[in-house]
């Protein structure tokens, strides 16, 4: 079967490797499409600090259960499923909790073992221990629409931390993927007015027209002026910064009101030229959430809203790439072109 893997930073290569064996306690899941996330792009040119290489990239994984075992119980033979990415170990605290997210010992697919760019990926005992396999009840969804399980959880994860309510005024900053399933989170939760802010015009018009109440520009001059006119005077009680740079955070906390939430889900890319004004946090009483990726619990829902046509997210495909195109793919990442590229395998 084929694979891409990264040999080390810089060198993709395309594989022929042994098709895996499928033991008494196993599943093989055939990949149908595989969404490149940013971090894909991170771990194939710079690396990441989980990485162990050789490596097969790829957490946003759709597929078709192709063999399972004697010994699993309740998965079918030809069952759409979302793969989450997460394998944890399901007894420390954190696990207990169900915040496996967070666990001590998490192996992550795509950074400790094997993801989804090769054809059959293997689940194993603990994977499945660790209910991994997400079973998709709606036929109408397409692989592609899965693949954004992973991303849209993530976006639950940090929505769910934040405890809005329907009259929060959110501000996101950065009309790309995120931005835009944040913006689909918030809408199906009931959040009425959701703005954005972004650079790119065509962005915010494409915003504008997938939901977003109004949208700006960060460098508007009168930019504090006009949130307190299109939140009724209220001031913007939460900003996600969906967007790496050290400037989006620190434009978050300048247009945050007093008392306000600043979402952090993403992490900042580092940048020694610029530091954001974080004494605001001080001065304003802001308060920080932090989340980090999604647990199972936030998969199911992600999928739900999915299954259940509350989120949307065809609005969102705009490349397919084949397996043996993933170069090609992370450089439509690099580029910023389009909103997702999808690896798609028949
Ligand atoms: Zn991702
Ligand atoms: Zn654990």
């Amino acid at each position: 079967m084929k694979a891409v893997v990264l040999e080390k930073p810089g060198d993709l290569v395309l594989k022929d490797r042994e098709m895996p064996v499928c033991g008494n306690g196993e599943i093989l899941v055939r990949v149908r499409a595989c969404n490149i996330c940013r971090t894909d792009l991170k771990c194939a040119t710079v690396g990441q600090r989980d990485l162990v290489y050789p490596r097969i990239l790829g957490h946003e994984i759709a597929g078709e259960i192709i063999e399972k075992g004697k010994n699993v119980i309740g998965h079918t033979v030809g069952g759409r499923v979302h793969i989450h990415p997460g394998i944890s170990c399901g007894v420390c605290e954190y696990c207990k909790k169900g915040l496996d997210n967070l666990c001590d010992q998490i192996k992550i697919m795509g950074f400790n073992f094997d993801g989804g760019f090769q054809e059959v990926i293997k689940i194993d005992q603990q994977a499945l221990r660790s209910r991994v396999v997400n079973q998709i009840n709606n036929e109408n969804l397409a692989y592609e629409e899965i693949s954004f399980i992973e991303p849209l959880a993530c976006c639950v994860n940090i929505q769910d931390r934040l405890k809005m309510n329907g009259n929060s005024v959110l501000v996101i900053i950065g009309g790309g993927r995120l931005g835009l399933l944040n913006l689909f989170v918030a809408k199906a939760a009931g959040i009425k007015n959701v703005i954005l802010i972004e650079e790119n015009k065509e962005r915010r018009n494409r915003g504008k027209a997938l939901g977003f109440n109004a949208v700006f520009s960060g460098s508007e001059p009168d930019l504090k002026n006009q949130l307190q006119m299109n939140s009724n005077n209220q001031g913007v009680d939460v900003v996600i910064p969906c967007c790496p740079g050290a400037k989006a955070l620190d434009l978050a906390l300048q247009i945050l009101r007093k008392k306000g939430t600043l979402g952090y889900f993403s992490g900042m890319s580092r940048d020694d030229t610029f530091y954001p004004d974080i004494n605001l946090i001080h001065y304003k009483e802001i308060s920080v959430v932090g989340s980090y990726g999604c647990s199972v619990k936030h998969s199911r829902k992600a999928k739900t809203l999915l299954e259940s046509k509350k989120v949307n997210v065809r609005p969102l495909i705009s490349h397919r790439v084949k397996l043996e195109e993933l170069a090609r793919g992370m450089d439509y990442i690099k580029n910023g072109d389009g909103y997702s590229t999808i690896v798609v395998m028949n």
